[in-house]
């Protein structure tokens, strides 16, 4: 006999599995049902955030970047070392862990909040009056059915045509996330977030990696100050990125790959390397969901039409996160999936998408919320600008890291902050601070007259905010 629950979530990313604890907080009987088998062919949940997204990789950027410092940095604060080799193997496994440690985490999550867990792939099996029929196929097939179902089916890395990825030669993140040794020479395609931060992790490991973007500006949703403050950086390290190229034919061999390209002269080149890193954005996933079964609407790109509050066009049939419009983060799905098992209640739930931080985990870090000067400019909004550089920044001093700054973008009447930038260290928890003050309107003067820590990097904000009105006390 099929087991019946008032919410069944497909998917346990940070979208679904976020949904399903608040589903059952709010009192729901909620199901959650997610596929993904870790090596042993158990169940992983925390989707490609928690195996091979957000989480796996700051565990190898944090350990690149003690693998840095203690090359290039340890000397100047009076500590030898000898000679600082990186053990490649154990570097994956301390990463398998913090992926295991966060997959055992929801699974605690799922059984403390009553959540019922089902490992397989879960698809409609048919729609009746006030539910839907949903079958998951796994170690033990099942028939579920539910009054309400969120779909949180996530996303999936885009390919370049004609290229698949084999992760020996051609990587995804998955494979560009568990590489047993460092390529010597590694290509990445595509400079957004994901392409810079495995670039910096096998940089810093003694790759030589090179970027090939097919735009002809680094980081174009990015604010331009704070975008060529950021590739200054990444020049200086020796990230090599190309700007403007077009890519043609790849080819694996036995020995790696090589990618023809016309770079941005329209010059014809070649680059030949052991590994490549294909990051050129994901595509919506409802692979196996049988959305044609119940007549669930997909647009174009294979996204599931939603409207303003998640709803598809389906009644009591939800979906959030990467699988839908939007920006792909981690925190976006969450407040998704929050919101939508409050309205299941009831309740109003709100994501506000003017708000939301964007975090590259680069070094230095980039982090943004609200918009950028170039936005600005194109929405003909009077706007002030004020910046202050980590260079003066006691804190940054004491640290050894004063790349970069932070800059507030403010409405030239009411002073309302209209956009936070930063490029610099910790950028990724200096951006909270911006967060809390846009969600409350606050106005630049309020944060330049709230106290901050001394030394803290957040005085480089409030000196920012200060900046503003032309006012910083400590440049
Ligand atoms: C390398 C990398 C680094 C990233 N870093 C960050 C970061 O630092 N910060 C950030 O905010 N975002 C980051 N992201 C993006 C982030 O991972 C995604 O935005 C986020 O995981 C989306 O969550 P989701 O719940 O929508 O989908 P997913 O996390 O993709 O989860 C979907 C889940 O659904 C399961 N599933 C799919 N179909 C079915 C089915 N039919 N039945 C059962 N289960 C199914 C999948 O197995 C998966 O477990 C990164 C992504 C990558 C690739």
């Amino acid at each position: 006999m099929s087991q019946t629950f008032d919410v069944i979530v497909i998917g346990a990313g940070p979208g679904g599995y976020i949904a399903a604890i608040r589903a059952a907080q709010l009192g729901f009987k909620v199901a959650c049902i997610d596929e993904w088998k870790n090596a042993a062919g158990g169940p992983a949940p925390g989707g490609t955030c928690t195996n091979v997204g957000c989480i796996p990789s700051k565990a190898l950027l944090q350990s690149s970047e003690h693998f840095e410092h203690a090359q290039h940095h340890f000397a100047e604060h009076g500590i030898s070392t000898g000679t600082v080799k990186m053990d490649v193997a154990k570097m994956i496994a301390r990463k398998d862990a913090v992926v295991k440690q966060n997959n055992d985490g929801i699974l605690y999550l799922f059984k403390k909040n009553k959540v019922s867990f089902f490992h397989g792939r879960g698809s409609f099996a048919r729609a009746f009056e006030g539910g839907y029929e949903i079958a998951v196929a796994g170690d033990k097939p099942e028939t579920l059915v539910g009054k309400q179902v969120i779909v949180a089916t996530g996303s999936n890395p885009r390919a370049l045509p004609g290229v698949a990825f084999d992760e020996v030669h051609v990587l995804s993140n998955d494979g560009a996330l568990r590489m047993g040794a460092v390529p010597k020479k590694l290509a990445v395609i595509g400079s957004g977030v994901i392409g810079l931060e495995m670039g910096s992790v096998w940089r810093r490991l003694g790759a030589e990696v090179t970027i090939l973007e097919g735009l002809p500006t680094f980081l174009g949703a990015v604010d331009e100050q704070i975008a060529k403050e950021a590739k200054k950086a990444f020049d200086k390290q020796g990230l090599k990125i190309e700007l403007g190229v077009k890519v043609g034919e790849v080819k694996t061999g036995k020995k790696g790959v090589s990618i023809a390209y016309t770079d941005a002269k329209g010059e014809g080149k070649l680059l030949e390397a052991d590994k490549l890193i294909v990051s050129i954005g994901r595509v919506p996933n409802t692979n196996g969901l049988n959305a044609e079964a119940v007549g669930l609407k997909l647009d174009e790109r294979g996204a599931i039409v939603v409207d303003d509050e998640c709803r598809t066009n389906l009644p009591g049939v939800w979906a959030v996160g990467d699988v839908v419009r939007g920006p792909m983060l981690a925190h976006k799905a969450e407040e998704e999936g929050v919101a939508v098992a409050e309205r299941i209640a009831g309740q109003h739930g709100h994501v506000n998408f003017n708000t939301i931080p964007w975090v590259i985990y680069t070094s230095p870090e980039i982090a943004w919320v609200g918009r950028t000067e170039q936005q600005l400019k194109a929405d003909g909004v009077a706007y002030k600008a004020g910046t202050f550089p980590f260079l003066a920044n006691g804190r940054a001093r004491a640290l050894g890291d004063t790349t970069g700054m932070v800059k507030f973008l403010a409405d030239a009447k009411t002073d309302e902050i209209l956009g936070v930038h930063i490029v610099g260290p910790m950028a990724s928890e200096l951006i909270a601070e911006a967060v809390v003050a846009m969600e409350f309107k606050a106005s630049a003067e309020d944060i330049a007259r709230i106290c901050h820590a001394h030394p803290s990097l957040s005085e480089a904000t409030k000196e920012a905010a200060l900046a503003v009105d032309k006012r910083t006390l400590n440049f």
